[in-house]
């Protein structure tokens, strides 16, 4: 949140200065109801979590295909442990890097069809790594106004200019991509937005960096092995130069990877400052990962599963009114409005066994706090019409804190 022009200006040098600064932004957020707590949870079997020792149904997580726990991951997992211990003891270029780490990244260059792949270690070092060695002061970076935090970070961090559009808005992101720049441009975007769950339009956004010289980055957080032949995700097929995801949501596991050509991949060995300078990912964590890979392409019954899930949860939300977000993805937000009435909603559902997150500010935008619902092809049809039927129960009542 931006400080408020009536706040106190914290201009002593002590620490006592400090200690009275955070007191103070902690009454504020409380004040909004926007005091974040951490939950230990335990995820012990697909589908279900365990916090304060009751076991409920968890439709707050990103295994969108049910991997996360499988037994034969643990088991690749455990077994390569045994073999390279537990850590990779030092970075990528420093002797980190191992023929497990190899052996995933061609997997998975294989899979998207992509020249290389480069893998970081988690998400977040993706977006800063890549952004930072592609941008330069006096570059453009073009980005939907709901890119995840990390996209937005990793422009700001490089020093490159960063203009945003108003969410999936062509026009918008063509005049940004229009206005004059001394550098280069370089359009940015997620293929399925976490916290909305809609689409981009890739092909037309493919389209329109080509006809502004931009080059395009695909964010897949949510769409690699979700979306796509073989799960190969959204922008499969698209000619997108730089594709990003994480391994740590349908893949069940953890780590990122950048795909694109040779000349990209060399280049961010070279500058990614998030790859050069940190711990390689486990070696015993990358081939269970590679593990991963296999079952996400090969058992596609997970995908038709967690899309019958999708349409029984709409057509159920439909028949009860519920407002429903145009989203067609395993992420089915449902708005809200206010911090408070998404929290006393979600404390509802917690109270009927499920794990249910309510998304607040400022995650999302002031006024649009939701509960978002993440179905898994780890659940099963009566666990989705079971939360419907709890919905049902609790959403009259949260409507009245509106
Ligand atoms: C989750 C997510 C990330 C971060 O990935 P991590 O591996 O969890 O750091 C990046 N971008 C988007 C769109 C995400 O949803």
């Amino acid at each position: 949140m931006k400080p408020a022009a009536a706040r106190p200006r914290w201009t002593e040098s002590s620490t006592a200065g400090w200690a009275a600064r955070l007191a103070q932004r902690a009454a504020e957020r409380a004040a909004a109801g926007l005091r974040r707590r951490l939950l230990a949870a335990e995820r012990q079997a697909p589908g279900r979590i365990r916090i304060d020792g009751v076991e409920r149904i968890d439709f707050g997580s990103n295994d969108y295909l049910g991997l996360a726990h499988d037994p034969r991951l643990a088991e690749h997992l455990a077994a390569a442990a045994r073999r390279h211990g537990l850590g990779a003891g030092a970075a990528r270029l420093l002797g980190g890097h191992g023929h497990a780490h190899a052996e995933l990244e061609e997997a998975l260059a294989e899979w998207l069809g992509a020249e290389r792949v480069l893998l970081f270690s988690t998400g977040y070092h993706a977006a800063l790594g890549v952004l930072g060695a592609l941008l330069e002061r006096g570059d453009v970076a073009v980005q939907d106004k709901l890119n995840h935090a990390c996209l937005l970070d990793g422009a700001r961090l490089a020093g490159a200019e960063l203009r945003r559009y108003p969410h999936l808005d062509l026009d918008g992101a063509e005049r940004q991509l229009a206005r004059p720049t001394p550098g280069l441009r370089l359009l940015v975007t997620e293929s399925v937005f976490g916290m909305d769950g809609d689409r981009a339009p890739l092909a037309e956004l493919r389209a329109l960096a080509n006809r502004h010289a931009a080059w395009l980055l695909v964010d897949e957080a949510h769409a690699l092995g979700v979306l796509g032949p073989d799960g190969a995700g959204a922008a499969a097929g698209l000619d997108v130069p730089i594709r990003m995801a994480t391994l740590g949501k349908a893949l069940g596991s953890f780590g990122a990877l950048i795909a694109g050509d040779r000349a990209l991949i060399e280049h961010l060995i070279d500058h990614a400052r998030t790859f050069v300078y940190t711990t390689a990912l486990p070696p015993a964590w990358a081939e269970a990962t590679r593990h991963a890979v296999v079952l996400a392409r090969t058992e596609s019954w997970r995908r038709r599963h967690l899309e019958d899930l999708i349409e029984r949860f709409r057509d159920g939300a439909r028949a009860l009114e519920l407002p429903l977000a145009p989203s067609s993805t395993a992420i089915q937000p449902l708005l809200v409005g206010s911090a408070r009435a998404a929290l006393s909603l979600a404390e509802r559902l917690r109270a009927a066994g499920f794990h249910v997150p309510a998304i607040r500010p400022p995650t999302v935008p002031p006024g649009t706090a939701r509960l978002r619902i993440n179905l898994s092809a780890a659940h099963a049809e009566t666990d989705v019409d079971a939360l419907l039927a709890a919905l049902a129960a609790a959403w009259s009542d949260a409507l009245r804190l509106r």
